[in-house]
């Protein structure tokens, strides 16, 4: 099996013409434009290694799904859209949970290709507890990552402080209590509507980093196949943060196409702890 880890060549022109953020990303709600990520074009930050021997079901992974091996840059100090730095790195988010059954399948899919994903949970959605089980490991292992998207998905900037620090809490707590880990310091804001008195509410809970994103597979509300394909082959390019749901089970019929478009384009899935730290 061919174990190297391509590393990315792709120019960043390619982010550059890959477009405006688009923020607002759930049911009927408009979408607001926002600057683009400052990408550094510098490459130093990257090490070509081997990739290590053991690896989570590693005999029918394809290189591309391998644990990636990189030199980890500094947690970011605020609000981030995309992953600083250039290579071939792709972090795929994955929000709400509405369905247990499409947390299942996103688990099952996991299992199977190795695929890294950083779900942004509400665990006012019983599919967080109902799949902890088979999610816990994968959880343990580094390869799935946990982060804070409010326990029940209010617009944080219509809340009081105190409303604000008990959606970030509640979640958390259940995120201990379920994973036995903490999400800090990421948390994404529902439907990525901040302000600063969101973001200082959040910070002085150690939630530091809000996670916006750099592409969307516009699935909160249900969209057909051809429709997501198209957005992930839109969006799902080095360096980018892609938010996707695990709403409806549109995505899970999109999984084979996703990995193939990863493995054709060479994309390194990472999490947000793979890549900072
Ligand atoms: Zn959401």
């Amino acid at each position: 099996m061919d174990r190297r880890i391509f590393l990315g060549t792709v120019a960043a022109s390619v982010l550059a013409a890959a477009g405006a953020l688009v923020i607002g990303d759930e049911v009927g709600r408009g979408a607001l434009t926002a600057t683009p990520p400052v990408l550094p074009t510098s490459r130093s930050h990257f090490v070509r290694r081997a990739v290590p021997d053991v690896i989570p079901a590693a005999a029918d992974l394809p290189p591309h799904f391998f644990p990636p091996t990189l030199t980890k840059h500094p947690v970011p100090s605020g609000t981030i859209t995309g992953l600083p730095g250039t290579g071939n790195y792709v972090a795929l988010t994955v929000d709400d949970g509405v369905s247990t059954e499409v947390v299942r399948l996103y688990t099952e899919f996991a299992q199977k290709t190795g695929m890294r994903l950083t779900f942004f949970l509400n665990g006012v959605n019983a599919s967080w507890t109902d799949n902890a089980p088979a999610l816990r490991p994968l959880v343990e292992s580094g390869q799935v990552q946990l982060g804070n998207h409010t326990w029940s998905h209010p617009d944080l900037t219509k809340l009081s402080s105190g409303e604000i620090a008990d959606q970030l809490t509640r979640n958390e707590t259940f995120i201990k209590n379920t994973y036995g880990v903490s999400a800090k310091p990421y948390f994404r804001p529902p439907f990525g509507f901040i302000n600063p008195t969101v973001s200082a509410v959040a910070r002085d809970l150690g939630y530091t980093v809000p996670v916006l994103w750099y592409g969307s597979l516009s699935d909160s509300g249900l969209i057909t196949d051809d429709q997501l394909k198209d957005f992930a082959t839109q969006w799902m390019l080095p360096q980018h943060i892609v938010i996707g749901h695990a709403n409806f089970l549109t995505v899970t019929e999109c999984f084979d196409f996703l990995a193939d478009l990863i493995k054709q384009r060479q994309l390194i899935p990472v999490t947000l702890n793979d890549y900072f730290g």
